[in-house]
């Protein structure tokens, strides 16, 4: 079995990590989109960079005898979670996403639910007032949404793994950092620069669930960004053992040839 796992996440370097370590391991390739430098690299095959659209994924899929997929990718990884649904739908390939589940607000939590970075910015006047301080955590992708002339008064300290795409807010301080991030470091970052409010996406995990708590402990609001609905007719495990779960109780592919019979040439 070939397994082909769309990665970028920390789950999906567990499960490659998982599979490769099993007796005998199935040949597993993990995709990565290329945008990070220096990625952590999942053991295994690893390929980067984009298929070039739905119909390219299904004919490396076919190409390379793949199995089973597994949609690894973040929850808000949209485009190449609708690929892999197509793709999967044309080649007859079995397919699963893996998503963690999301965060879930709890006591002294002051938070804002959002649709999306354009309506959480609609929301940062009302909650940050004249000249707040946001940190915006959404990464690096689409900041457009914050770039805003009804922003103008706001200071944002912007973090993100690789440098933010322009156009980028008025006013904006940015931080190149990766998690894992500590509640001590969060609560620290958030008291040097003042922060008013904390902008973030629905991630869930825990790699970077540090800085709700450090906002919860600091009394700030925060404005959380809805996940998008996953593409219809996938089935979603959220944990790296259903995965494993899953694929397991897979009936095994169709021998595709048989090089120990090969086929007799017709006369
Ligand atoms: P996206 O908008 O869903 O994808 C845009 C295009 O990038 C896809 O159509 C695909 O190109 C390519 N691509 C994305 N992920 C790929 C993968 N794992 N392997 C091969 N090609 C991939 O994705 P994104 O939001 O820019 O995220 C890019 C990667 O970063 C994802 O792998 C995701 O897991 C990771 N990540 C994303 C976020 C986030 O907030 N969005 C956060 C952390 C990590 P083609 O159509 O040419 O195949």
């Amino acid at each position: 079995m070939h397994v082909l796992i769309l990665g970028g996440t920390t789950e999906a370097r567990r499960l490659a990590a998982q599979l490769a370590a099993r007796h005998p391991a199935p040949r597993v390739t993990s995709s990565l989109a290329g945008r990070v430098a220096a990625p952590r690299m999942p053991a295994g095959e690893v390929r980067v960079g984009g298929f070039g659209g739905p119909e390219a994924l299904a004919r490396w899929i076919e190409e390379h005898a793949v199995g089973a997929v597994v949609d690894a990718t973040h929850p808000f990884a949209e485009g190449i979670s609708a690929g892999a649904a197509r793709a999967a739908a044309a080649t007859g390939v079995p397919l699963v996403a893996l998503r963690r589940p999301g965060w879930e607000a709890g006591p002294g939590d002051r938070w804002h639910p959002a649709d999306s970075l354009e309506g959480a910015a609609a929301l940062l006047p009302g909650i940050a007032g004249p000249g707040g301080r946001v940190f915006l955590t959404t990464g690096r992708q689409k900041l457009a949404a914050f770039a805003d002339p009804r922003l103008d008064q706001l200071h944002f300290l912007v973090r993100s793994v690789e440098p933010p795409e322009p156009p980028l807010p008025r006013h904006a301080h940015i931080l190149l950092d990766r998690g894992p991030y500590s509640v001590e470091g969060e609560t620290a970052l958030l008291r040097e620069h003042r922060i008013d409010v904390l902008v973030t996406k629905d991630s869930g995990g825990t790699a970077t669930a540090a800085k709700l708590t450090a906002a919860r402990a600091l009394e700030l609001p925060v404005v959380v960004v809805r996940r998008p609905t996953p593409p219809p007719g996938v089935g979603v495990v959220p944990d790296v053992a259903d995965a494993l779960a899953w694929l397991a109780a897979l009936p095994l592919p169709p021998r595709r040839f048989a090089p120990e019979f090969p086929a007799r040439p017709p006369f």
